[in-house]
């Protein structure tokens, strides 16, 4: 392997483990529910999800599973407020 792929690849383990080093801007994921599959996106003015429950809302169970996920690399002020 090349010396510089390797360079790499133990460069992406070191930024892997420094989430301060990334920001998510536009995310767009389709989440399988019990029942349905919904599609949850974050963009310019944060999360929207096509569930009755985001709609009334502006939170719901598929968004909050997400901030889990991702919480670390989301904008600040863009967290719905579930973390632990
Ligand atoms: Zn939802």
């Amino acid at each position: 392997m090349q010396s510089s792929l390797i360079s790499k690849i133990e460069k992406a383990r070191i930024y892997a483990e420094e989430p301060e080093r990334f920001q998510v801007q536009s995310l767009k994921v389709l989440v399988r529910g019990d029942s349905t599959v919904h599609a949850a996106e974050f963009g310019p003015n944060g999360w929207s999800c096509d569930c009755y429950f985001f709609q009334d809302t502006g939170t719901c169970s598929h968004t909050m599973a997400l901030e889990r996920m991702i919480g670390d690399i989301l904008p600040d002020g863009y967290r719905t407020g579930v973390s632990d």
